[in-house]
């Protein structure tokens, strides 16, 4: 069931998903709950589409994006709730980048016409329609292709969407699911009008000063194990607080370990008042954070996944590096040569 769409597969899905876009008029858009670039660059950009066709769309998100997406197109335009609005109606909904629908943290989709569109492995194909591509190096590929579809023009706003989706979903252009069709989709959103390097210093030149302060704090309380080819970080309130940060701050921090040539894999355990830890983990080449996650309940992608679980962190710690540690000598035997 899980199996990525073979080509022919991926043009009859595509072809009705376009049909049902063209036959209905209004439209919910969402994706999971605390948003990166891909559902927010992803749902934008498919937004941006639709109004193009005359239709109506609403996007309801659980959380809002991290406060350097604000100031993209369109970002005004997504409602923050964590169940569909009373007076909602919607011919259809679509959800982008969640592989269950629970990932969304809105409530009340069940039971609606869902197009399930996503590129994480182990979708659970939700929808009445559902397009599950693992190859795609972010939805906003997916999201592409379906605006090719449509026959709708590549706008400036609907082109920066795009982009955004691709330039944060492939860790910018460090993942190792990027292929010949990511740059041939950037390149096509550049002649539109993207200027790749005013999207770079905006989506990663955008720290507040705080966030720097925590930045050296994290890394000052950075766990190397495993011979220094795991490197792990710990974050409580008290240490936002003490920086003057909220948690979208941590966005981004947990890629900088990576940029140390030994280090192979990071967890970053994010624990929180309620007592739940928030792992996030990232690696590098063929070390498989996914298979890790999966084993804790998440999922996501070999070089990007996370997770939640019950703390206390003492408790659940072991388990996650020893796993960890394993994932890294098992990636370490398949690495290329750069
Ligand atoms: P992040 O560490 O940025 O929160 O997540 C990295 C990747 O893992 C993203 O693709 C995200 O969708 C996925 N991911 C994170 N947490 C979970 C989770 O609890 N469940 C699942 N299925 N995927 C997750
Ligand atoms: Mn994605």
């Amino acid at each position: 069931m899980t199996q990525t769409t073979t080509a022919t597969a991926t043009d009859t899905i595509l072809r009705q998903i376009r049909d049902e876009l063209l036959n209905r008029r209004s439209f919910l858009l969402t994706s999971h709950a605390r948003p990166d670039g891909d559902s927010i660059g992803s749902q934008l950009a498919l937004a941006f589409t639709l109004d193009a066709l005359g239709k109506q769309v609403r996007i309801v998100n659980a959380d809002a994006a991290p406060e350097h997406y604000l100031d993209f197109p369109g970002l005004d335009r997504i409602e923050i709730a964590s169940s569909v609005p009373a007076d909602l109606a919607a011919d259809a909904v679509i959800v982008m980048e969640c592989s269950d629908l629970s990932r969304t943290g809105v409530a009340g989709l069940d039971g609606r016409y869902i197009i399930n569109i996503d590129h994480h492995a182990g979708n659970r194909m939700y929808g009445a329609l559902n397009w599950f591509d693992e190859s795609a190096a972010a939805c906003g590929e997916m999201v592409f292709d379906l605006i090719r579809a449509l026959r709708v023009p590549l706008s400036p706003d609907i082109a920066t969407h795009i982009y955004l989706a691709i330039l944060t979903d492939t860790g910018s252009f460090h993942h190792s699911n990027i292929t010949p069709r990511t740059f041939d989709i950037c390149r096509q959103t550049v002649e539109a009008g993207v200027n790749p390097a005013a999207m770079a210093r905006r989506v990663f030149d955008s720290n507040s000063f705080g966030k720097l302060k925590l930045i050296g704090a994290l890394l000052d309380a950075m766990e190397l194990i495993d011979q220094g080819r795991l490197a792990v970080l710990y974050l409580d309130d008290s240490m936002l607080e003490l920086c003057g940060c909220t948690h979208n701050d941590t966005e981004g921090v947990i890629n900088l370990p990576l940029t140390a040539r030994e280090i192979q894999a990071v967890v970053f355990f994010k624990v929180s008042a309620d007592g739940l830890v928030r792992v996030s983990m990232r690696s590098k080449y063929d070390v498989d954070v996914r298979l890790v996650a999966n084993g804790f309940g998440g999922g996501g992608h070999k070089n990007a996944a996370g997770f939640t679980v019950n703390g206390p962190l003492e408790q659940v710690r072991p388990a996650i590096v020893e796993r960890l540690v394993r994932a890294i000598g098992e990636g370490l035997q398949t690495r290329p040569e750069p």
